[in-house]
């Protein structure tokens, strides 16, 4: 049976550090400030935002919420980013996904300064990550790579079978992989024998949001799992993207959701606030 990877607690150990770190920096004056733009009404979007302003309060960083309604146009919206760009208070910001439709998320990534961008979204960011240059790393990724390092999961030359593609998730997790020296494989709604590739991978990192995608018979023994998916049962509770109770049996280690992914993306984005506040206050 698998080794179940507490992300909550791990999650709580790093948030306990950055506290002191934020004490520290508050010794100097400085109060790490986050800004968080939510446009329209996404009740996912709120429970998200609530989480992200506790993890906050509980370090010391300064928390500023900016809710827009859902007629909000394009101009307005990168305006706001512009005036919080040239905000000196502000050491992050973060748009939260997702937008109403007419509009442009991309655009809007792109207009939050690289030095603010604490969710790594902004082009040159994803340029730094590819070419192993320091940035800002998505969150999600970069709380996996914590999490597999902290329980001494090997991924040095073991093959890794990413589900997802999304700008978000599984294209940042790849180059996440490839830069710890795995060899990755990116399946998505095309790839046509997703059993035969996940069947063969050492670790497998589900971001589908397809609940009881992954089951027992397409994995093999000893394998790692990191479960990213985010779903509803049919009693509407959490649930990840693995069948979990039958593939712990398999498994060497895997994550729960909840409990897992979740907690070390929040404390990911309070980890890449700091980092902004220190850069920006050297
Ligand atoms: P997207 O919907 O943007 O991407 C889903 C990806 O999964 C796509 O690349 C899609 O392929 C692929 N996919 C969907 N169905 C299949 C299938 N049957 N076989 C193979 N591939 C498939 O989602 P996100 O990346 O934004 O998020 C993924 C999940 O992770 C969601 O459940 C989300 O809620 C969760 N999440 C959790 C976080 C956490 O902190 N725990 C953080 C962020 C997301 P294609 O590109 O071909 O359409």
């Amino acid at each position: 049976m698998a080794i179940i990877i507490d992300g909550k607690n791990l999650a709580k150990n790093i948030r306990q550090d950055l506290k002191l770190e934020a004490d520290k920096l508050k010794e100097r004056g400085i109060i790490p400030h986050l800004a968080v733009i939510m446009v329209g009404d996404n009740d996912a979007s709120k429970v998200y935002v609530r989480n992200k302003s506790r993890a906050c309060e509980e370090i010391g960083i300064e928390f500023k919420e900016y809710i827009l309604p859902s007629t909000t146009k394009q101009k307005e919206l990168l305006e706001l980013i512009n005036n919080l760009n040239n905000d000196r208070k502000v050491n992050g910001i973060l748009l939260q996904s997702p937008i109403p439709k007419p509009l442009k998320i991309q655009e809007a990534f792109n207009s939050i300064s690289p030095e603010k961008d604490v969710d790594g979204f902004n082009p040159q960011n994803v340029g730094n990550l590819c070419i192993g240059q320091d940035g800002f790393i998505p969150c999600t990724p970069l709380g996996i790579v914590i999490m597999l390092e902290k329980y001494n999961i090997k991924i040095d030359g073991e093959k890794v079978a990413i589900i997802g593609r999304s700008n978000i998730v599984g294209k940042p997790m790849a180059q996440c992989m490839l830069s710890k020296n795995a060899t990755v494989t990116i399946c998505h709604s095309r790839t046509k024998e997703l059993k035969k590739e996940l069947k063969d991978a050492d670790i497998i990192i589900s971001a589908a949001g397809k609940r009881n995608m992954v089951t027992a018979d397409m994995v093999k023994d000893g394998v790692v799992i990191i479960d990213v998916g985010m779903n509803r049962n049919d009693e509407g509770k959490l649930c990840g993207d693995v069948d979990f109770e039958n593939v712990k049996e398999k498994a060497s280690y895997i994550t729960p959701v909840p409990g897992g992914v979740g907690p070390m993306t929040i404390a990911m984005l309070m980890s890449n606030v700091i980092k902004a506040a220190k850069k920006q206050n050297k």
